[in-house]
């Protein structure tokens, strides 16, 4: 038996492959990747039954003024630029009023590393959240606002944790994990936090009951063995913790950042090929671990994140309503997916359309 087909039936009878084994599966092309595709989706079949699940929430960027500096980065500003902007709570109250209006299960709120906020200005978001409507799920904050948070204020992660926890914080984005691989994050985003950092706030958060995502951001100076790396990282955390509740594959968009223009450092861009192995073998790797993969419309489109759905990926994400991140780098698809929409595209793709909260529960067939 060929190594290829060996590996794909370990995958069919949810044995665990290896990153060595991932990476080949990476590689494949021509009829080993139509059967790629075949075994995800089967997988994602079977362990979904066949649904797609998409959240209505709305985001809440509340502050772009940051002075990380991450080359990949078009939303961060100074204060000193015209289109800097900082969210008074009264700002933010009527942005969560409006998600309620738009009947939002959840609100997801992050901003830059702004150094004139203070920690009640991150408490006093979570529980104007909660005065609004105390269904609403607060998911906020990513480990590099936390490490920020905690540096900033002289104490631990789990100190800034529970205080957060305490003031209605739900879950956490696992955002700011770019490619877990260090010599990849001193090119990209030389100020944030370390792998080993970004370890230590999502494992931190796990064990205080804060759930999870886990993201990755490829497609820019990585090679497919730091991608195999990055999920070994995701993976390793799952074994131990079960904290992380999807996996989100984001393309870089190269439209505008610094990234696109470094010349010592050529861009290695990602073809819809290689987007969607990885969405394939991000099912088959993360199988009995974590059970949601989901693609990012934003950054994909519609269109394209569509497809995703026969390649492993179950989830559509979220409506939205407002997203600065993805459009300040050059991305053009819009704020704002309406449920209706999001049903169309999904049944369109031969799958069932189920609207859920943040925790995956479902709460409403299509
Ligand atoms: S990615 Fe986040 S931390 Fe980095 S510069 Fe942009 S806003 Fe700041």
């Amino acid at each position: 038996m060929s190594e290829v087909k060996n590996i794909l039936r370990k995958a069919e009878e949810s044995v665990e492959i290896s990153p060595a084994e991932a990476l080949i599966l990476m590689k494949l092309t021509g009829k080993n990747f139509a059967r790629l595709q075949q075994v995800a989706d089967q997988i994602c079949i079977e362990k979904k039954n066949n649904i797609v699940t998409f959240v209505v929430n709305r985001n809440i960027n509340f502050t772009n003024i940051c002075y990380q500096g991450c080359k990949f980065c078009s939303f961060s500003v100074s204060n000193k630029n015209k289109e800097s902007f900082l969210k008074t709570i009264e700002d933010i109250r009527e942005d969560i009023i409006e998600a309620k209006n738009a009947e939002c299960t959840e609100v997801c709120i992050q901003g830059g590393i702004n150094p004139e906020l203070d920690f009640d200005y991150y408490v006093e978001i979570l529980k104007t959240v909660k005065e609004i409507d105390s269904n609403i799920h607060s998911h906020a904050f990513s480990p590099q606002e936390v490490f920020h948070m905690a540096k900033l204020y002289g104490t631990s992660i789990k100190n800034v944790l529970k205080e957060l926890k305490k003031a209605g914080l739900d879950s956490m984005p696992g955002t700011a994990a770019e490619i877990l691989v260090e010599n990849i994050r001193r090119v990209i985003c030389p100020n944030k936090i370390t792998t080993s950092q970004w370890i230590d706030v999502i494992k931190s958060a796990h064990e205080l009951g804060i759930p999870t995502t886990s993201t990755m951001m490829y497609g820019h100076i990585e090679d497919l063995q730091d991608r195999i790396e990055h999920i070994e990282v995701i993976r390793n955390i799952q074994k131990e913790t079960s904290g992380f509740t999807e996996f989100v594959p984001l393309p870089f968009v190269s439209e505008n950042p610094l990234l696109s223009k470094l010349t010592e450092f050529p861009l290695k861009p990602s073809y819809g090929m290689a987007d969607l192995k990885l969405f394939s073998v991000a099912r088959i790797f993360f199988n009995n671990y974590i059970d949601n993969i989901q693609c990012s419309w934003v950054k994909l489109g519609p269109k394209f994140a569509q497809v995703s759905l026969n390649y492993g990926v179950n989830d559509f994400s979220g409506t939205l309503m407002e997203e600065n991140i993805s459009k300040s780098a050059g991305a053009e698809f819009g704020e704002y997916l309406t449920p209706d929409e999001m049903i169309s595209i999904i049944k369109a793709a031969g799958k069932r359309p189920v609207q859920r909260d943040t925790l995956y529960k479902l709460l409403k067939f299509y």
